[in-house]
């Protein structure tokens, strides 16, 4: 079978999203990937039949341990990232537990930012608990608190940058040092809103990236999926313990889907910039408008961490309103003509929803009340999170200001 090893050396990133992973087919001469469904494949030789047995044969025998077109999405995702490697998953969730949970045993103690996305701080706080797993919710823009809650058992520090929904960044090159000088093994990124466009995590000391697929590379809304990327020898093993025994794999159709997306990134997210700067520009004078967060404005306060190690400044913002949120949430359902009033973000389409703080906190952000009070000192009553989309700016522009315009 074709194979692409070799291949990407030297090329721009645009050209790896186009090509790398990707093969003319070498029976029907097809120039698209191959979408193959199959969930079992005939070897060519005897094989072992455990996965554990399987390991010296190159080709496909079993779905949940690889299968041809979700390989394909693979080999591009780890070209994307300067990575040896990739493993994915069913969704961004299942990649965060499956590395998770794949390198950390009982005992082991985890650091987690103490804001950060939703699902993954209820992972950390409520569900590895109950395994034995302890974790420490960590404001990580602080080092000397970083360094303060290593432990002799601190086996990972997790990071986001930017953060959902707070827009934190985090300084990468010198949390994966400091973590790794004392010891912790594992640096993993959830790069999810920046995407290898913006940043690449590996290159600034991390062992592992995690991407929720579902966002910028599917980037069209029609597909979920996850990611880890990283070095070969290590996401061996995790696709023998996480895939394999956890189950939590990307179908094939999703893969293609996603493949067909990720050619696209590299313009989508100079689209998603460009368009993100005049929205932004826009929020930050109007006077209905307290406060806007997006890396790209010089407002950011971290904005020179932002233009050192980031990109492209990505499409993600929040801000927050004069008025109570949820009166302008509810005009924005009933009113906004072009953006969706919707979770999720990182699509063609641009997307908005209102993040209340007595909700987030009471489901997720209440580690101690410390992290209580940090985080309504940042968000108030709320922020609303913009994804915005590819459609013209102006047009965007005028449909948020319907909806602000004190009535
Ligand atoms: C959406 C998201 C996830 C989870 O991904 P799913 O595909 O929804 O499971 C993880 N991290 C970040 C930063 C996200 O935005």
């Amino acid at each position: 079978m074709a194979r692409t090893k070799g291949r990407n050396a030297g090329w721009g990133e645009e050209t790896l999203a186009v090509h790398a992973g990707e093969f003319v087919d070498p029976v029907t001469r097809a120039s698209s990937p191959n979408l193959v469904m199959s969930s079992t494949f005939a070897p060519e030789k005897l094989t072992g039949f455990s996965a554990r047995d399987e390991q010296g044969y190159e080709g496909f025998i079993y779905g949940r341990v690889s299968s041809p077109t979700v390989k394909q999405l693979e080999d591009k995702l780890a070209a994307l990232e300067g990575a040896e490697s990739a493993l994915a998953f069913a969704s961004g969730v299942a990649a965060a537990h499956a590395l998770i949970c794949g390198r950390l045993s009982k005992g082991d103690h985890i650091i987690v930012p103490d804001a950060n996305y939703v699902g993954i701080a209820e992972l950390t706080r409520d569900t590895l608990p109950r395994f034995g797993i302890d974790a420490s919710f960590v404001d990580l823009s602080d080092l000397g608190a970083v360094a303060a809650a290593i432990r002799p058992n601190t086996r990972m520090l997790w990071l986001e940058t930017p953060a959902n929904p707070t827009m934190k960044l985090c300084d990468i090159a010198a949390l994966a040092k400091l973590a790794h000088d004392r010891g912790v093994r594992d640096v993993a990124v959830d790069s999810t809103y920046a995407t290898p466009i913006a940043t690449q995590p590996l290159s600034l000391g991390a062992d592992f990236v995690v991407h929720s697929l579902t966002k910028y590379f599917c980037g069209h809304g029609d597909a979920m999926g996850g990611a880890v990327i990283g070095r070969k020898t290590e996401l061996a093993s995790l696709n023998l313990e996480a895939s394999v025994h956890f189950g939590g794999i990307l179908s094939p159709f999703n893969a293609w889907l996603i493949m067909r997306g990720a050619a696209t990134l590299p313009i989508r997210m100079r689209a998603h910039e460009s368009a993100a700067m005049k929205v932004a520009a826009f929020l930050d004078q109007h006077p209905a408008v307290s406060r806007v967060f997006y890396p790209g404005l010089a407002s950011h306060p971290q904005h020179e961490l932002a233009r050192r190690q980031m990109k492209n400044f990505s499409g993600m913002m929040t801000f927050q309103t004069k008025r109570p949120g949820p009166e302008i949430a509810a005009r924005m359902v009933d009113e906004l003509e072009i953006i969706h009033y919707a979770v999720s973000l990182g699509h063609h389409r641009s997307l908005i929803y209102w993040i209340g703080t007595d909700d987030i906190q009471g489901s997720t952000f209440r580690h101690d009340a410390a992290q209580l009070k940090r985080y309504r000192d940042y968000a108030g009553d709320g922020v609303f999170r913009l994804s915005v989309g590819i459609e013209s700016p102006d047009d965007l522009i005028a449909d948020l200001a319907r909806v602000l315009t004190l009535s």
